[in-house]
């Protein structure tokens, strides 16, 4: 097992152990990729999408939100494509009857060989100490050229062969890359086949024969089939854009990594409405806001990276990922679109109405073309846990495990600890946690010895802990503890609030 899993590891269990995310239905052993936010989660998951739709929907005049339903009319979905093409191409070992992603197990090919290249620069790196220079040593060391020239080869033909929809020539990929089932080894493979990732279910309005109605696999189409009612009932003027976070369910072949990829998960999406021949400058610049978005957490610009796609959907005509390096690897996180006038067009035709807007500088009407940002909220969850999970050893040899989550983010953002339970003190810390908690979500814990209840705050997360002592009965002073540096001050009680405030204010 490499470090990485292992690390993917501990945070599965971190994350059940303090309630954060519970396998779905685990009294019955379980349902494949659904999983459950337990206390902590759904307060992070929360302060995720408070994040979100703040710099959005808040933070910007021309952008407004919707919460449409989850149940569409059908043909929106044979519109918008997906009823014909929302399709992976999937692959069965004949040994282990396990089903994969064709695409996927390429990719993971792939993944590979980078990991290969990763170990070449450590060594390398350890080797020339002060003088290294990844750049040149990238570049000119034959291994490293090698191995990048094979995933290029690899990437192209993948391309190509997604492309032409091309299933055969997938099946030949995985033969001549000689992958085997990662549970039987062998290479007894079957063909590859299309499988459609929607979920249906059936309605029971509709006449008979026409009652199947599909659960929806991105939030997008509630926002396009919407577009007519916003811009009129909310005198929108392009360029404008209308946001949206809810569930999404797709039926994915192989469902793991844990929340990366789920049956059942949440989207935040923004479609943006511009003019025609605009597209790209918008484009360019949610790239780069969806960027400063994500540094904006805090989380170290290394973290991310961006993925311009080889293979573009037939109605992008520009798509970047924004992909986190996640305890598996860079993987996506979110994709920012240019989607054209691809999806008003086709709902246009399919629903027989004009969607179209008049554009009073230029007098004309045009149908708009859309520059989409789509994030899985689950995913964005999964990034700030794998970055905030740390193991440290502090100087007494004690261990602690400490969740370095976004304060802002923090589930619970200060904890109100009596020293101990007699002496007045469980008292006042009630006093001060009556007094904090109508701004805050706060935690009083008065069981066990203090460094106990340090511990239990560090590992969900919550960046300061307010300890009420003998002191403080005298003089009405606390100490705050923070979190990360683990260092204490002695503060007035009036002080706490402009403390805890100054580190959750999106104004920082
Ligand atoms: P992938 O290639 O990983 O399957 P995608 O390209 O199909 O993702 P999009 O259709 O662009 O994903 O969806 C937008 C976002 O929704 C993704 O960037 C991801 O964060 C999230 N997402 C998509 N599928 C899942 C899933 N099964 N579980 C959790 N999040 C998902």
């Amino acid at each position: 097992m490499t470090n990485n899993e292992d690390k993917l590891k501990k945070i599965i269990s971190h994350s059940k152990e303090y309630g954060f995310v519970f396998p779905s239905s685990e009294i019955y052993d379980g349902l494949s990729a659904v999983y459950d936010y337990g206390q902590y989660g759904v307060e992070l998951k929360n302060n995720i999408k408070d994040y979100w739709w703040k710099s959005i929907v808040q933070f910007h005049e021309n952008i407004v939100g919707l919460d449409s339903s989850i149940f569409m009319h059908p043909t929106i979905w044979k519109a918008s494509g997906h009823v014909d093409a929302f399709n992976d191409p999937m692959i069965d070992n004949k040994d282990s009857k396990k089903r994969y992603r064709a695409d996927v197990l390429v990719e993971d090919h792939i993944l590979k060989i980078e990991s290969k290249i990763e170990k070449e620069i450590e060594k390398a790196a350890k080797r020339f100490g002060d003088s290294f220079d990844k750049e040149q040593f990238v570049t000119t060391n034959l291994r490293v050229t090698g191995y990048l020239e094979q995933i290029a080869e690899i990437r192209k033909k993948l391309a190509a062969a997604m492309d032409n929809d091309d299933l055969s020539d997938l099946r030949r990929l995985i033969e001549e890359l000689e992958i085997v089932c990662p549970i039987s080894g062998s290479r007894n493979w079957t063909d590859v086949r299309q499988f459609n990732l929607m979920f249906s279910t059936s309605i029971g309005s509709l006449s008979e024969g026409a009652n199947t109605i599909y659960l929806r696999p991105e939030t997008a189409q509630g926002i396009f089939v919407n577009f007519l009612n916003v811009l009129k009932s909310g005198r929108m003027k392009v360029p404008f854009g209308i946001a949206q976070i809810g569930k999404a369910f797709r039926n994915e072949i192989v469902a793991r990594q844990f929340i990366f990829r789920m049956r059942e998960f949440e989207q935040m999406e923004m479609q943006y409405f511009v003019r025609p021949g605009t597209e790209l400058d918008w484009f360019k610049y949610w790239k780069d806001q969806r960027l400063k978005w994500h540094l904006g957490m805090g989380i170290p610009e290394e973290y991310y990276r961006f993925h311009e796609h080889d293979k573009l959907a037939h109605y992008a005509n520009a798509a970047f990922d924004i992909e986190f390096n996640f305890p598996m690897g860079f993987k996506e996180l979110e994709g920012i679109h240019s989607r054209t006038d691809f999806d008003l067009e086709a709902h246009q035709q399919y629903s027989g109405k004009k969607i179209q807007y008049f554009d009073p500088e230029l007098q004309e009407n045009y149908v708009p073309y859309v520059v989409e940002t789509s994030i899985g909220l689950d995913r964005t969850f999964l990034a700030v846990l794998s970055y905030g999970y740390h193991e440290e050893t502090l100087d007494d040899g004690s261990e602690r495990v400490v969740m370095r989550i976004p304060p802002f983010l923090a589930p619970i953002k200060a904890a109100v600890l009596p020293l101990v339970k007699k002496d007045g003190m469980p008292e006042k810390a009630r006093e001060i946690f009556d007094w904090l908690k109508m701004d805050y979500m706060i935690q009083y814990d008065d069981k066990d010895a203090i460094g106990r209840r340090y511990r239990r705050q560090d590992a969900i997360g919550t960046p300061y802990c307010i300890t009420i002592d003998s002191e403080t009965l005298e003089n009405d002073t606390v100490t705050i503890r923070e979190r990360d540096s683990m260092k204490q001050d002695r503060i007035p009680i009036n002080k706490i609030s402009t403390i805890i405030n100054e580190r959750l204010t999106l104004k920082s």
